[in-house]
Parts: structure tokens; sequence; C-alpha cells
């Protein structure tokens, strides 16, 4: 009998059968390919809320925890997933940057994050009137790259199994699940939006939101730093760069849509001086949670039956400390944050 059974191979699915891979736990993984979140996700990480200036929840532990995931994978599937980068927020008017001083100057939770000093443009077509503020502990991991690579190594070692989970094959017994002939002691649901269709767990409060996003190619800009203004530029390499993202609540499909890329044109175009071709757009579903907080924990009533989701707009941050955390609460019975333990929706 394995120890666990895993449905979905996004971020959260990987996190945690990496986990369980490093302390030798015996699990399978159920898992089709689709234009996932993670799959289309940017893979940028950031520790500050560039709206408002305000420091992201839990940050600098979830930062420490994904440098440590991340790199550990790059060493397991020998391939460069971890690009650290400052990350430059253009300022709107003067109030922003007397704002972001104060802040910066005073809050001790973001003195860690921000640099107090102002900065013109870190490059001659970015257009930047009232200046720039540099986050600092920013970048971006090559999620894509990760998962067809992390697959790869799970198909070799006869882990993971590329199919459609089928809810009705899945036969709960006391204390052992049972799926067309696996047997395990627990099955963990890590399906992202489609929880929506998941017979136990869809009675949880996920909104999901749609994003899209879009690789373009601008010769001779050679931006080397993020650059964050209504949009966000983010260079990957020889002048490629991803540029998005939107946020739609009410829309719940993930296609490419006119609107979506033209409103990510319309706010680059805003400071972005140089000329560029639209090379790949993206678009898909981010598992969010009406109070933005991780889904992790017990279902209600089946003793062996769990969920790690809710990763919503952050799942390069949260995966790894989330994987973390439910599994310390599998086998160690650490109790779960409140605000992430589903059972505040009982
Ligand atoms: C456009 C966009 C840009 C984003 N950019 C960023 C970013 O820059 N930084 C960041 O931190 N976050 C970003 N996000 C958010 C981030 O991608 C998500 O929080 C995260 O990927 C969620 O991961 P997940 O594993 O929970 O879900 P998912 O990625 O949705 O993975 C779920 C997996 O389960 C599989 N699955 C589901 N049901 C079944 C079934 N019945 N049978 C078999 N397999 C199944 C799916 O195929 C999928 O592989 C972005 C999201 C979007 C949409």
């Amino acid at each position: 009998m394995l120890d666990y059974l895993i449905i979905g191979q996004g971020l959260a699915g990987s996190c945690l059968a990496h986990r369980l891979n490093k302390e030798e736990k015996s699990f399978k993984i159920i898992d089709i390919v689709s234009n996932s979140a993670s799959f289309v996700s940017s893979g940028m990480y950031n520790p500050v809320v560039l709206k408002r200036f305000t420091p992201v929840w839990n940050a600098q532990k979830e930062i420490n925890t994904l440098i440590e995931y991340f790199l550990e994978f790059e060493r397991l599937l020998q391939v460069k997933l971890v690009y650290p980068s400052d990350l430059y927020r253009i300022f709107a008017n003067e109030d922003e940057v007397k704002t972001w001083i104060k802040k910066s100057e005073r809050n001790e939770n973001l003195k860690p994050f921000l640099d107090s000093r102002i900065y013109e443009s870190v490059n001659p077509y970015i257009k930047a009137d009232f200046g720039m503020g540099k986050v600092l502990q920013c970048g971006k991991i090559f999620v894509r790259e990760l998962l067809r690579e992390f697959r790869k190594y799970l198909i070799a070692n006869n882990i993971l199994i590329d199919d459609v989970f089928d809810f009705n094959s899945l036969n709960i017994k006391v204390n052992e699940i049972e799926y067309k002939g696996i047997r395990a002691k627990k099955v963990i649901f890590c399906d992202g939006y489609a929880l929506k269709a998941n017979p136990y767990f869809s009675y949880l409060p996920m909104e999901g939101v749609k994003g899209e996003t879009m690789v373009i190619h601008a010769p001779g800009l050679g931006l080397t730093d993020i650059v964050k203004s209504k949009v966000f530029i983010m260079p990957m390499e020889k002048d490629y760069y991803y540029v998005g993202a939107t946020y739609y609540y009410r829309e719940v499909d993930d296609e490419i849509s006119e609107e979506g890329q033209g409103e990510l044109v319309e706010n680059l175009n805003k400071f972005l001086k140089k000329e560029y071709t639209i090379i790949k757009p993206f678009a898909g579903i981010r598992p969010t949670v009406v109070d933005r907080r991780p889904l992790l924990g017990r279902h209600p009533e089946k003793e062996n039956v769990y969920i790690l989701n809710g990763l919503g707009s952050r799942g390069v941050m949260l995966a790894p400390t989330m994987a973390g955390e439910l599994y310390e609460h599998m086998e160690n019975s650490v109790e779960l944050q409140s605000e992430v333990d589903i059972k505040r929706f009982n």
C-alpha cells in the first residue's frame, strides 16, 4: 500500500510530491496536462503588494522556503529554474513617492523588501516621470520548465499516471483509499480550479480569477530587471519578455481574449517606448478563495481525504510553504494555521 495518492501536478502537487520524495514516502500522482494556472503562470515572485506598498502575508518565510524548494528541484532535475531579480515600481505621482519613502524608512515589516532611494528610469526605453522604487528579494521561477521536467522525472520513476482522475472509481474505506487497483493511506486533491467539480471539496468558496499574459519580443530593449506599473514586464532571455497580468473576477473561462490582450498592450504602451511584437498570449484561471487564503486540510467527514489548493495569484511563493505545512500536519500532527485550514468554512 502507498502512503499517498495525489491528484494534480501543478505547483501545489509538484511541491507536495517533492516533499514526499525527500521524506522517502511512497506515492503516485494522477494528472492530465491542461491549460492549468501553473502552466500559464509567469512565475514571478515578489514580497510586496505593489498597489498599496504593504508586505505580503508571511513574505520572508515564503521567500526562504521557495528558494530552498526550487533550488532542490534544480539539483534533482539538472535544469536552471531560479532567477532572482530586482523589481522596479514606476511611480504614478508625487504622492506615491512620499508614501514609498515613508513606508520604506519607518515600516519594520517592509524594510527588508523596500529600498528607500528613488531611482531614475533603469532603462532608456522605459518612461518613469516620477521615478522608480526598488523592491528587493524578487525574481522569477521558470514554472513551465519545472512542470515539464518534473513530469518526465515522475514518469521515468513510475510515479505519474497521465490520465483524468475519475471520481466514480474512488473507493474510500476506513483506513485507506482504493482507486483502480491503487491502494493508498490518503488521497490529496491538488486540482486547482477543477475543485469546482470535485464532489468532496466543491463546497469551499473558490471564486476563480481569470488572468491573461503575453510574451513579447522587443529587440534592442536590453531590460535586465522586472519593471511594474499597472502591468509588469519581466525579462526572460534575448529580449523576450513576459507582460502581465489582467484580473477578471466575473469571467471563468480560460480563453485568450481581445479585451485582455488589448488591456495589456494599452497599459504597456504607457511606459514602454520601444517597438515590440507579441509572440504568444496566455490565459488561465487562478484558484482564488474569497478570503484570499489557501485551502489546506482534511475533509470534514472523510478521514483520509485531503486538499492543497487556493494558491490564487501567488502560487510560486505559497506552494512550497503550504506543501510543507500540509506535510507536517499529516505526518506529525502539527496544527495548521487557522487562516489556511479549511475548517474555517465548516
Ligand atoms: C495568467 C496567470 C498568470 C500567473 N502568474 C503568476 C505569477 O507570475 N506568479 C505567481 O506566483 N503566480 C501566478 N499565477 C498564479 C499561479 O499560477 C497559481 O496560483 C498556481 O499555479 C496554482 O497551482 P495549483 O497547482 O494549485 O493549480 P493548477 O496549476 O491549476 O494545477 C492543477 C493540476 O491538476 C490537474 N487536474 C485537475 N483536475 C484533474 C483531474 N480530474 N484529473 C487529472 N488531473 C487534474 C490539472 O490538469 C493541473 O495540472 C498566475 C496565474 C495565471 C492564471
